[in-house]
C-alpha cells in the first residue's frame, strides 16, 4: 500500500493506472476509520481495479463552534485498517498541500445544500462541496463511494459531479450500523455509556416513523409527531431537525406518496449525530 501526502505523487499513481486500463475506486473520508467506510472500501475494491482513500479532516466545512480541533486523527490505526481492507494507494495530505493559501473560490450547490444540514450548519455544503472537487481534480477519473448516512452530502456532492460535467461516477451506499442500530459514526467516540443509550433514541425515533408509515399513516405532520415524541422520551437533549423529505430535491414533504428520507440531527451530551431512513418504497 503507498501512502501518499503529495497532490503530484498521487496523480502520476493514477495517471499510470489509468492508462494501462485499471478502473479506479476512490473512497474520500476524514479518517477515524470504522466498518462503515471499510463497508465503502470494500464496494470500491470490488468494482474497480484500484482504490484509493483520502484522509483529510477539512477545515472548511467545519463551523467555528464545531469540533475541528477535537475530531479524532488516529492516523496510524486507519493506515492498518486501510492495508488489511486492501486499499492501494492512502493520499492523507497535510493542510497546507490542500489549501496552500486561503481559497476564495466557493462552489454553492444552491437547492439541495440549504435545508437540514445546511440550515444547522452554515457553510459547511461549501466546504464540503470544494474539498471534494479538489479530490475530484487529484484523483481524477474514478468512480466515487459515498455513504448513505450522509444522504444530504450524497446529494449535494451528486448535483455537483453532475453540474460541473466531472469525470466521476457517484456512488451511494448503505448505512452500517452497530447491533443496537446506531449508525457507526467517527463521533461516537465521544460519547459515554450513558450518553449512547440515549443516543440509540435516535434509530428508534427513525424506526418508529417507518413502522407508522408501513401502518398506514401518510401525513408527515404526524409522522413528525411520532418521531418527535421518541426522541424526547429517549432523553436526546437537542433535536436539531426531524424532517420528512423527497429523496431527490430533499424538500419537505406534507403527505407521503411514494418514497421519501427521514433525516434526523439531534444533539447528546456534546455530541452532535445525524441518522436516516428511506420509507415508503412500496409506494
Ligand atoms: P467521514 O469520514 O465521516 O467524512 O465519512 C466518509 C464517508 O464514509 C462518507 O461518505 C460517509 O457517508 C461514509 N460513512 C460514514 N459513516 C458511515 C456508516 N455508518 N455507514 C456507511 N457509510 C458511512
Amino acid at each position: 500500500m503507498i501512502v501518499a501526502d503529495r497532490i503530484d505523487a498521487v496523480r502520476k499513481t493514477l495517471d499510470e493506472a489509468r492508462s494501462s486500463g485499471r478502473r479506479v475506486g476512490f473512497v474520500p473520508t476524514m479518517g477515524a476509520l470504522h466498518a462503515g467506510h471499510v463497508s465503502l472500501i470494500e464496494r470500491a475494491r470490488a468494482e474497480n481495479d484500484l482504490v484509493v482513500v483520502s484522509i483529510f479532516v477539512n477545515p472548511a466545512q467545519f463551523g467555528p463552534d464545531e469540533d475541528f480541533t477535537t475530531y479524532p486523527r488516529p492516523l496510524d490505526a486507519d493506515l492498518a485498517i486501510c492495508d488489511r481492507a486492501g486499499v492501494d494507494l492512502v493520499f492523507a495530505p497535510g493542510t497546507e498541500e490542500l489549501y496552500s493559501r486561503p481559497p476564495v473560490t466557493r462552489i454553492v450547490v444552491s437547492g439541495v445544500s440549504e435545508s437540514m444540514e445546511g440550515a444547522h450548519r452554515p457553510g459547511h455544503f461549501d466546504g464540503v462541496a470544494l474539498v471534494v472537487c479538489k479530490l475530484f481534480n487529484v484523483v481524477g477519473s474514478c468512480r466515487a463511494y459515498f455513504g448513505q448516512k450522509d444522504a444530504q452530502q450524497l446529494r449535494v456532492v451528486s448535483r455537483m459531479v453532475d453540474d460541473l460535467d466531472l469525470p466521476v461516477e457517484v456512488v451511494g451506499c448503505p448505512i452500517v450500523r452497530d447491533a443496537d442500530g446506531l449508525a457507526l459514526s467517527s463521533r461516537n467516540v465521544y460519547l459515554s455509556t450513558t450518553e449512547r443509550e440515549r443516543a440509540l433514541a435516535l434509530p428508534r425515533a427513525l424506526r418508529a416513523i417507518e413502522c407508522a408509515a408501513r401502518d398506514g399513516e401518510r401525513d408527515t405532520a404526524a409522522l413528525r409527531a411520532a418521531g418527535l415524541r421518541t426522541l424526547e422520551e429517549g432523553g436526546v437533549d437537542e433535536v436539531d431537525y426531524l424532517e420528512i423529505v423527497d429523496p431527490e430535491t430533499l424538500e419537505a414533504l406534507t403527505h407521503l406518496d411514494g418514497s421519501a428520507l427521514v433525516c434526523a440531527a439531534v444533539r447528546v451530551g456534546r455530541t452532535r449525530l445525524i441518522d436516516n431512513v428511506l420509507i415508503g418504497r412500496e409506494g
